[in-house]
């Protein structure tokens, strides 16, 4: 589409030129009349024809030099569409994987080097180095042959097997959004007397001090329990031209089972979250969406750390349109740092031993994924 457009617009300036050439011949073939030297009726001729007012077909007609253009780049389209790889073996080969089926468990392991991503068949369900990873969409088989979605090939292949986007932030400006606050308490557990918007603040303060003792510069939407819209948290990241953006919350569910770590990026546009299986109607590119392999990069980094250092139940790098995340114009993540909802882990929660790990394993991952050695 786009390109047609482009030839259309290149068609009109076309035909203002040569009314702009036209012009100028007969100028000259003037001048070449009053200083007496010969000018050959021939020359003549297709001046005139020129300043003629051309058809609308004619203004509609392409001239050779576009025609050659739109050909040369339907055949280089063309071309594309030929190498684009039609197996998963053959998107796994487009990054250098390999991509191996493990018959009996009827799943596929792609490997290169020391990563692996093992995906199931007709599962959005992933594994990247032993961390869950959520697809957007199942691997699914295509006209006889596995096929990964194109999201998921642009996003978790190339993070898996391509070139790391992260990095190069240096020593750069980091805002923490300690979720929740004022009239909004979040999660609650009132049996152990906790509340979501107070361990969010003090897991954000400890990550502060972590980050500003290795150089970075560091924002928090919020230092004390107060009210803070949704919309204005990105804000402040965009605000300040941050570098990178973490907001920070804890969990409750419905019922007292669940337990675990969990990490969000903002969701792919035109793909359902991790909690859907609906697009639904807010499926459109948020700003967010410019930097999809960065979020997922950090997201990534951010779950492993945790995981590493908690120890707790991995569920997974995962897909939400958070209104927080929406907006940002730099990599962010809404990161679940346990459940209050279930007594045990609401007990664990509860003890700044484990806030100040989590404090921990996040300010690793950030300092991994910016590219900084730490100084210990
Ligand atoms: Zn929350």
């Amino acid at each position: 589409m786009h390109l047609f457009n482009r030839s259309g617009t290149l068609t009109v300036v076309g035909v203002a030129a040569s009314f702009l050439f036209s012009g100028c011949q007969s100028t000259n073939s003037d001048q070449a009349e009053e200083t007496g030297e010969f000018v050959p009726p021939v020359q003549a001729a297709p001046v005139e024809l020129q300043s003629e007012v051309p058809s609308e077909e004619d203004i509609a007609k392409p001239n050779e030099a576009e025609l050659r253009e739109l050909e040369e780049a339907l055949a280089a389209e063309a071309q594309s569409r030929l190498k684009e790889p039609r197996s998963l073996s053959e998107q796994a080969k487009f990054f250098g994987a390999k991509a191996t089926r493990l018959a009996e468990t009827k799943q596929w392991k792609l490997s290169k080097g020391d990563r692996t991503l093992i995906l199931k068949e007709d599962s959005r369900i992933a594994q990247l180095d032993g961390v869950k990873v959520i697809l957007d969409a199942p691997l699914k088989r295509v006209r006889g042959n596995w096929l990964l979605g194109e999201s998921d090939r642009r996003i978790v292949l190339n993070s898996a097997f391509g070139a790391s986007k992260a990095g190069g932030i240096g020593a750069g400006t980091i805002v923490i959004d300690p979720g929740h606050g004022g009239i909004h308490d979040g999660a609650k557990n009132e049996r152990i007397g906790i509340k979501e918007k107070e361990l969010a603040l003090d897991v954000s303060l400890r990550l502060q001090g972590h980050l500003e003792a290795q150089g970075f510069k560091v924002v928090l939407t919020r230092y004390d329990d107060r009210h803070i819209e949704l919309k204005d948290r990105p804000s402040v990241a965009n605000g300040l031209k941050a570098d990178l953006f973490v907001s920070v919350h804890f969990n409750a569910a419905g019922k007292p089972e669940p337990v675990g770590l969990e990490t969000y990026m903002f969701t792919p546009a035109g793909y359902p979250s991790s909690s859907a299986t609906e697009v639904g109607d807010d499926a459109i590119p948020y700003p967010a969406n410019g930097l999809d392999l960065q979020n997922f990069e950090l997201a990534y980094a951010i779950q492993k750390s945790m995981l590493t250092r908690l120890g707790r139940e991995d569920r997974g790098v995962k897909k939400g349109r958070w209104a927080v995340l929406k907006t940002l114009e730099c990599p962010g993540v809404l990161v679940e740092c346990g459940f209050v909802s279930n007594d045990d882990e609401a007990l664990l929660v509860s003890t700044a031993g484990y806030r100040e790990r989590v404090a921990q394993a996040l300010a690793e991952a950030i300092l991994g994924y910016a590219g900084v050695e730490a100084d210990s």
